[in-house]
């Protein structure tokens, strides 16, 4: 079982960061992958620490679309930014989270788009996949992918909680889709049709912790060794034994990330 995508270098990990992922490892979990906010520097000297308590961790590095309004003005510098965590990082694996997100729109669209643009293009030239975030910005997210990659997208729509074209469309463009405890919540009835759909081998789960805590922990703070009640809610939606749903996706997972 893979935790494709947890905040662990967050502030609501540091009081007990070692209890966090002796459980992840207790619930089985062989690796997960830790977002780093590359314009946080606290974010990615943690990322040291959380490296040596548990090895198998790999990272993922960007520059949120929250977060891309700081570069109005100097869009080229998040290139820089962002090279240097990943330069100093030697398990960095991904680029992201990157996106739009027009549903709290805390950056000018257009600065949204171009640090999202230029994130891609690094990725691209480091050879790694992109995670991405869309919100609200389905149409936009999908014109950019395509204009920046010739229609082949190494990476993965993070959380997804889009709509059955986004989805369709993702999966044209050769990207994995990943769920969240949205599954798990009694208004994710759109979610998990769409989940309940998504060909086997470009499936990923994920907590997005500290956030979105699946029921029954709804609303408390999330962590990777629930990725498990993820897993538990699509495996019975899909209608797939739980084995076979961790075993494969973790095997998307070393795919995409080779981890
Ligand atoms: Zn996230």
């Amino acid at each position: 079982m893979i935790d494709s995508h947890c905040h662990l270098a967050d502030d609501a990990f540091v009081k007990d960061l070692e209890e966090v992922i002796g459980r992840a490892r207790a619930a089985g979990l062989t690796h997960a992958l830790c977002i780093l906010a590359a314009d946080n520097p606290v974010e990615a000297e943690r990322a040291r620490a959380l490296a040596a308590i548990w090895p198998a961790l790999r990272f993922g590095i960007g520059v949120h679309p929250h977060q891309a309004g700081q570069f109005e003005g100097r869009e080229a510098d998040v290139v820089r930014v962002v090279r240097a965590v990943v330069g100093s990082i030697p398990e960095a694996r991904a680029i992201g989270e990157i996106g739009l997100d027009y549903h709290y729109d805390f950056a000018p669209k257009q600065v949204q788009h171009e640090v999202f643009r230029l994130q891609i293009r690094l990725a691209r030239e480091l050879d790694v996949p992109i995670i991405v975030h869309t919100r609200e910005a389905e149409d936009d997210t999908l014109a950019i992918l395509r204009e920046e990659t010739g229609g082949i997208v190494r990476g993965v729509m993070h959380c997804f909680t889009g709509s059955r074209k986004l989805a369709d469309e993702a999966l044209a463009l050769g990207m994995h889709i990943s769920f969240a405890g949205i599954v798990t919540f009694p208004k994710g009835a759109n979610v998990r049709d769409v989940a309940a759909q998504i060909p086997a081998d470009r499936l990923l789960c994920e907590t997005d912790s500290p956030y979105l805590a699946p029921t029954p922990n709804r609303g408390k703070r999330n962590e990777p060794a629930w990725v498990v009640r993820v897993a538990e809610d699509l495996a019975a939606l899909r209608q797939v034994p739980l084995e076979d749903l961790r075993r494969q996706t973790s095997a998307n997972f070393a795919a995409l990330f080779r981890p």
